[in-house]
């Protein structure tokens, strides 16, 4: 079997499984031994070789036998580590939940199993989920396979062909690393290398769509309650959404469908909703009416991706679509809202980890009570600020000044959207980050929060307002970097956005990495 098998689409791997042109076994044994070729980068913490092993003889035996198959049969994919699993580790890339293995599978997980979906591991975090650029995780940043020093080739999206390049696949000069985005970078790094044909994320500020856009593949954040968070370790419960990565609009799509749906363990879920898969090849964009918020071309936009921006706007008019600015004017509150927001719930989420329970216990004989000891050991900086600065704005004194204050501008950010909407709109295109990937040394010398203001700018009032959006790799950087775009769309028209995303896909046709 040739190893580009491995840059290919779901459909496609599907239809060569079902037929018999390829096993399997075969294509997990593949992924499997490119998680090893990649290691270097760090995607993975768990590697579940012998249940992917077991799933993927399954799912042949099936094919084998003639029964009927699901539409994952044989699909090897990756699931990030704050999805509940039942027979692999769970850690959110924390020490506190490092020796954790959960009683359930989460129901996504369930989901892709009952399709024979073949999981190969978990994926790298910022712990918690707490993070931009996958740097804060106990198991050790993730880095960009973007001129990482790793060897790779470029090929052609629509064909798959070599495309001849030297400069942007050599590494930095200085042999430094990039890094992947967060905080689900494991998994945009494990789908952009081959590793697997599409993973699991999750969303609360930009968490999936920001890795994808800096490792240059798919980044789906579905409309909150459209798909189930049942079995997701909580960071934000009104804004986290489970997020998927994939290398094609249409297996973002695909997967989308698979984990969609109402779910008894998850009150906040929808009755189900249409399928938005297959998607149309050929989507008329005439009379489409894009909108351009202006306020997310700020101060801090690389050059590279305002023009990519500018350059897909034009496009949309000239082939028809009616593009005009719009206003979202509280965009610029919403990084401060989140914060504060995002730190009440995890001061509230984080109190269930007192080393009873579960995961990390320390065993202190000191003056200190076990539970502070315990949650000292077990948590990273990040994530004791933000219990700390939580508790703070929960207190009986600060609620009013700071919560509720809060969750009003929320609902002044919410209007902005509906406003557009309400006023034509059918999608928003932005940029997802304001800058290519950062070297890592460089992203050091600032701290998180500062690095949040800046990375989620673009990303994060999408959460706020419950809206889907998606993040669509665009252009490669003279550097070799990938640089991307956002469609947000109105709630529950993911399909409408799907499309227009497949559409800038297709005209960008911006290349695939081959590890191969
Ligand atoms: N960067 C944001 C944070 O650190 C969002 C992370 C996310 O979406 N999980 O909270």
């Amino acid at each position: 079997m040739n190893a580009s098998i491995l840059c290919s689409s779901i459909r496609k791997v599907s239809k060569l499984l079902s037929n018999r042109s390829a096993a399997a076994s075969e294509v997990c044994k593949m992924c499997l031994g490119r998680i090893q070729e990649t290691k270097a980068l760090n995607a993975f913490i768990t590697i579940s070789t012998e249940l992917a092993r077991g799933r993927a003889a399954r799912a042949d035996e099936r094919i084998l036998e003639g029964l009927s198959l699901g539409v994952l049969e044989g699909i090897p994919l990756a699931i990030k580590d704050n999805w509940n699993t039942q027979d692999i580790h769970t850690t959110c890339a924390s020490k506190m939940l490092s020796p954790y293995v959960a009683p359930y599978d989460s129901t996504i997980v369930s989901k892709l199993y009952a399709l024979g979906a073949v999981v190969v591991g978990k994926t790298n975090l910022d712990e918690f989920a707490m993070g931009s650029a996958t740097v804060d995780s106990h198991f050790g940043p993730c880095r960009n396979p973007w001129r990482s020093g790793l060897k790779y080739k470029l090929r052609k999206r629509s064909d798959l062909s070599l495309i001849p390049d030297d400069i942007c696949t050599s590494q930095r000069k200085d042999g430094d690393f990039y890094v992947a985005g967060g905080s689900s970078g494991g998994s945009a790094v494990a789908v952009a290398t081959g590793s697997c044909f599409g993973a699991i994320s999750s969303d609360t500020g930009g968490s999936t769509r920001n890795p994808a856009a800096l490792c240059g593949v798919v980044g789906l954040k579905p409309t909150y309650g459209l798909v189930s968070r049942h079995g997701l370790i909580p960071l934000c419960n009104s804004m986290d959404v489970p997020g998927i990565i994939a290398r094609t609009v249409d297996d973002a799509a695909l997967l989308l469908d698979c984990v969609s749906g109402w779910d008894r363990l998850d009150s906040t879920t929808v009755s189900s909703q249409p399928p938005i898969s297959p998607l149309s090849a050929d989507f008329d964009v005439t009379n489409l009416n894009v909108g351009i918020p202006k306020e997310y071309e700020c101060s801090g936009l690389s050059p590279a991706i305002k023009a990519a921006w500018r350059e897909v706007a034009d496009l949309l008019a000239s082939s028809g679509a009616r593009v005009r600015e719009v206003s979202l004017p509280h965009t610029k509150y919403s990084i401060v809202c989140y914060s504060v927001l995002c730190c009440c719930d995890v001061a509230s989420n984080f109190a269930r980890y007192d080393g009873i329970a579960y995961g990390h216990r320390a065993h202190s004989s000191g003056p200190e009570h076990p539970y502070a000891v315990t949650r000292k050991e077990g948590f990273g900086e990040v994530v004791r600020e933000r219990i700390l600065a939580g508790n703070y704005f929960l207190l009986k004194r600060n609620y009013e000044k700071y919560f509720l204050r809060a969750a009003k501008v929320r609902r002044l950010i919410c209007e902005d959207f509906r406003s557009a909407f309400e006023g034509g709109i059918d999608v928003l295109l932005t940029p997802v980050t304001l800058r290519e990937p950062t070297p890592y040394r460089e992203w050091t010398l600032v701290d998180n929060r500062e690095h949040n203001a800046v990375d989620d700018f673009c990303t994060q009032p999408v959460n706020m307002a419950g809206l889907p959006a998606v993040s669509v790799p665009c252009h490669l950087t003279e550097e070799g970097l990938p640089v991307s775009l956002q469609l947000i769309g109105r709630a529950f028209h993911e399909k409408e956005m799907m499309s227009v995303a497949k559409w800038i896909e297709r005209h960008m046709d911006f290349p695939l990495l081959d590890f191969g």
